[in-house]
């Protein structure tokens, strides 16, 4: 087959552009973290504490104009709006399945929207972020990676999903965010946008922010090896692995990324990733969909089970949700409880993801939100770490998560 992975995705197709509405000149407050605020208040002889208020409003408040910031003096205020501004997304289409999941198509551009999607469960609700536009992995079991790529999402598009579910979403009676865990598993591979992801994480997991747990945010991967290793060091959030096959010559075909990091360098990566954590986080969490007469046999779980024995692991299986014009198909339920079962009796922890908002194609690899595909998908062209300051790295349009 030919083999299909990311274009090289240049620098220059990594930079953020305006979203609409975007005054020129002025510095977008959705994009800085704590550390970038703190920069520009010191630039105004601002003491750091302007960068909590600021935060606050923003993140906590929902509140998108600097004139409804109540404890900051009129004249910074006046300051702040000749600086900076706070571009909020503009939600094209709000959808509420009959499982309670929703989605929102969030436009960022004129021609690309992206898609988020809130799962609520009992105790916990979570969101699953996309990060790019797109995906150039091109998974042969994904909507997302049908439709090509077009770019990086930047740290304010990211953000502002968990800003428009938040807002929406609100708290429940107790005072508790609805909002209780983030998964990287939306359109697009986190670790091939790591700069913008890492960031967006730090303004996920801040206290005058969001302050969601570091335990409470999985960002999954389809195995982009060099950078598992930089999130250890910069991210250290929990890693789940779009695995989907117990072979090489398998994931080959369903996962090309998998021609460039095999699955024993994978398994090495990911042993180094959760060597030393504390118990709670030392499980990568492996993602498996399940296709019939594809990856599903009873000797193929076997396969499974003896792989993933050198790393701690939990396992997801995911039947496959179909979306026109793909050639799979899911397997009858008893064929998932067999392979389910294999793995359990081997030890693995292993849950099987019901289908959520599957009405409103919200469901594992059925995310496509808008995109204008630019791809020019060709091996020759895949260079993952680069010497520029956006790393070229890693997955994902699959989804929610009992990561
Ligand atoms: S499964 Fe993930 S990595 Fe693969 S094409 Fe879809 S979005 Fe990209």
């Amino acid at each position: 087959m030919s083999v299909i992975i990311p274009t090289s995705v240049s620098e220059s197709d990594s930079t953020p552009r305006s979203m609409p509405r975007s005054p020129a000149n002025k510095v977008n407050f959705f994009d800085l973290p704590r550390a970038g605020l703190d920069a520009f208040f010191a630039d105004l002889g601002e003491k750091s504490f302007r960068s909590t208020q600021v935060l606050k409003w923003i993140h906590h408040f929902a509140v998108d104009e600097f004139d409804a910031m109540t404890n900051i003096s009129r004249s910074l205020r006046e300051q702040l709006n000749s600086l900076a501004y706070i571009n909020t997304p503009e939600v094209v289409e709000h959808q509420v399945s009959r499982d309670g999941t929703q989605k929102w198509l969030i436009r960022l551009d004129n021609n690309n929207c992206v898609e988020t999607v809130f799962i609520p469960e009992a105790g916990r609700g979570t969101l699953c972020v996309s990060s790019q536009i797109g995906c150039a992995l091109n998974c042969s079991f994904c909507a997302t990676g049908k439709q090509g790529f077009n770019r990086n999402l930047s740290v304010s598009e990211i953000i502002a999903q968990l800003w428009v579910a938040n807002r929406e979403l609100g708290r429940d009676p107790k005072g508790e965010r609805i909002i209780s865990n983030i998964v990287m598993m939306g359109m697009g591979e986190p670790l091939l946008n790591f700069e913008n992801v890492v960031k967006a994480m730090d303004i996920m997991t801040d206290d005058f922010a969001y302050n969601i747990s570091k335990r409470r945010i999985t960002l999954s991967t389809a195995g982009v090896v060099p950078a598992m290793d930089r999130l250890k060091e910069q991210g250290d959030v929990c890693l789940a692995v779009s695995l989907h096959a117990p072979n090489d010559t398998l994931r080959n075909e369903l996962v090309p990324l998998n021609n460039k990091y095999p699955i024993a360098q994978l398994l090495d990566a990911c042993s180094r990733f959760v060597e030393g954590k504390p118990k709670g986080r030392d499980l990568v969490t492996f993602e498996y969909i399940l296709l019939e007469g594809v990856n599903d046999s009873i000797k193929q779980a076997h396969q499974l089970a003896r792989l993933l024995r050198r790393v701690p692991s939990k396992i997801n299986l995911i039947p496959f949700n179909p979306f026109p014009g793909s050639p799979y198909h899911r397997p009858r339920q008893q064929r998932i409880d067999q392979f389910r079962d294999v793995l359990t009796k081997a030890g693995y922890v292993t849950i099987t993801r019901k289908p959520r908002g599957d009405d409103i194609d919200a469901a594992c690899g059925q995310l496509a939100g808008k995109v204008l595909d630019k791809t020019k998908r060709r091996l020759s062209q895949v260079s993952y770490v680069q010497q520029s300051s956006v790393q070229k790295m890693g997955v994902h349009g699959n989804k929610p998560c009992n990561a």
